[in-house]
């Protein structure tokens, strides 16, 4: 096992992994920016260093600064969460490089999942199955015609290097797909440097399903069920629940073992997830995610599998431990991401926090790095705390995560918890009738009632 491992991230991850590493008996090491020396997780790590100023692109992205930071402490292994570095192959390989684990699979694995077109053709050659499309890139708008009409539309632009929404345009005819080409590309190449943009069909009424996956470096491969993140915002994900209220345990199984033989097929190790369109009983492959993500408490709530904990264990070289028939789903879980931005407008806004009371009680769970008179900085994703409810039954859980969300105070900043209380009292989100397009239309309607 590790005895030091350097948390390559801030916020509540970094506090996430400190916390299992605490637990493991193994020592970390906190880096930081200048912006977040008085984070809790730099208080509480056995050592701290600073590697850069508060923009990004100095710190958190400095690839050079944090591994130098590891052989400095001595670290013999780096945790790059979520975000910033955690899936950046070029940083996997460098750290290796060093000689230190990198907490995560192999830079390969990472490379290929992280180029969109390349990770539809392995999804395809392991047997999952995906959207409608064009099989590889789309040069001209002129090509692109001819493939739409091929299809039918609407369709749907989409960068290959893409990510966080960039990139990716709706087209409901042929003029509009011109000029949809056109625009993709050129947001492509300004945001990750690469025009490259191909084409598939416009899923319209869809829920977005993942799946969790958990893999050793002998071939021992599990799933975790389901989440449901149809939630979001300019695809942005804002609260998410398991199990899938659209799904049975049959189905869960199905896609489940679906999604280990693919992972078998491809040799991948570690952590990751499977994303999935689902529309009426189909599941469309949509990326993988090669790291941890920010809404895996929900699944440890209702499995008690500790992923971070295993992530670490698979990635010191330990045995995965269990099998799938091991592995029980109790009850359901709900995340509500409390982000410090207006909940009306969802402008970001960094400030002081004056008072700071988080709800507990049986099977709440709050992830969070804030505490009274802490000063949520500016440059940085607008994330301030998660709060992960669990319980025996869905309507219970609504329940327990509407007394909590009374009993959340964070005073000096406004935060969303308003908007998931509202969310969370409408009638179609607790019959469970939703897709990737309610949420938004949900706003909408919610503002003209404001
Ligand atoms: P990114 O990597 O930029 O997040 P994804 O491919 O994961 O892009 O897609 C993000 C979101 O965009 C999805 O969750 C879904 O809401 C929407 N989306 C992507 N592809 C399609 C499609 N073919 N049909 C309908 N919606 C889509």
């Amino acid at each position: 096992m590790f005895e030091k491992v350097l948390i390559a991230n801030r916020g509540e991850i970094a506090l996430r992994i400190h916390r299992a590493c605490r637990e493991m008996g193994i020592k970390t090491v906190a880096i930081h920016s200048t912006a977040d020396a008085n984070a809790m997780h730099v208080k509480l790590a056995d050592e701290a260093v600073c590697i850069g100023p508060a923009t990004a692109r100095d710190s958190y992205l400095n690839k050079a600064a944090i591994i130098s930071a590891a052989i400095m402490t001595g670290a013999d292994a780096i945790h790059p969460g979520y975000g910033f570095l955690s899936e950046n192959a070029e940083f996997a390989e460098m750290v290796r490089a060093h000689g230190i684990t990198f907490i995560g699979p192999e830079p390969e694995m990472i490379r290929l999942m992280g180029d969109k077109i390349s990770a539809k053709k392995a999804a395809v050659e392991a047997g999952l199955p995906v959207i409608p499309g064009s099989d590889g890139e789309i040069k001209t708008s002129a090509d692109a015609v001819t493939f739409a009409n091929r299809i039918g539309y609407p369709v749907i632009v989409k960068a290959t290097a893409g990510g966080g929404g960039k990139g990716m345009k709706v087209a409901h005819s042929e003029s509009e797909l011109v000029e949809a080409f056109e625009l993709a590309r050129k947001e492509a190449q300004n945001a990750f440097g690469n025009p490259a943009v191909y084409l598939e069909k416009y899923l319209q009424t869809p829920r977005h399903i993942e799946i969790q996956v958990l893999a050793d470096n002998y071939g021992n491969i599990v799933h975790l069920g389901e989440r449901d993140c149809s939630l979001q915002r300019n695809h942005q994900k804002i609260l998410e629940e398991t199990p899938s209220p659209a799904l049975n345990p049959e189905q869960r199984e199905q896609i489940g073992s679906v999604v280990v033989q693919a992972m078998k097929k491809l040799g991948y190790t570690n952590v990751g997830t499977v994303e999935f369109l689902y529309e009426n009983g189909q599941f469309y492959f949509l990326e993988m995610n090669t790291r941890i993500q920010v809404e895996h408490p929900i699944t440890e709530a209702v499995t008690g599998i500790d992923i971070v904990r295993d992530q670490i264990r698979i990635s010191s070289g330990s045995v995965l431990g269990y099998r799938q028939e091991d592995i029980r789903f109790n009850g359901c879980a709900m995340d509500c991401r409390i982000n410090a931005e207006n909940p009306d407008t969802f402008l970001p806004q960094a400030g002081t926090i004056g008072q700071w009371h988080t709800p507990g009680g049986l099977d709440v769970r709050v992830d969070s790095e804030m505490y009274a008179g802490y000063t949520v900085p500016p440059y940085y994703d607008s994330l301030i705390a998660k709060l992960i409810v669990h319980g025996r039954t869905r309507n219970g859980v609504l329940m327990r995560l509407r007394r909590s969300l009374e009993e959340f105070v964070i005073e000096g900043i406004p935060t969303t918890i308003p908007v998931h209380q509202r969310i969370i009292s409408n009638p179609e989100f607790i019959d469970g009738q939703y897709n990737i397009h309610w949420l938004e239309n949900f706003l909408k309607k919610d503002k003209q009632n404001l």
